[in-house]
């Protein structure tokens, strides 16, 4: 896992090496998480894996650690990807 600033909004990210071995930038902060396949978050483990999950607070009710996608926190996402 390799720190970095997202060029978009200037926020902190991780870079996390996935499976299919690409990177894929994500939020630096590491949330809990609770697998559920129909939840309605998605993270990646620092193992480059992709979880459906919903994000708890109590890590007594987590199952891990993740972190989120920063495509899908950014607020300069636009730039990134072109939609349409
Ligand atoms: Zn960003």
């Amino acid at each position: 896992m390799k720190n970095g600033i997202c060029k978009g909004c200037g926020a902190s990210i991780v870079w996390i090496g996935m499976q299919s071995g690409k990177s894929m930038p994500c939020d630096a902060s590491p949330v809990y998480y609770k697998e559920h396949k129909n939840g309605k978050d998605k993270i990646v483990t620092p193992n480059g894996i992709v979880i459906t999950c919903d994000i708890v607070t109590n890590p007594n009710e987590a199952d891990g650690v993740g972190y989120k996608s920063h495509f899908a926190t950014c607020t300069k996402a636009g730039s990134f990807r072109k939609k349409g």
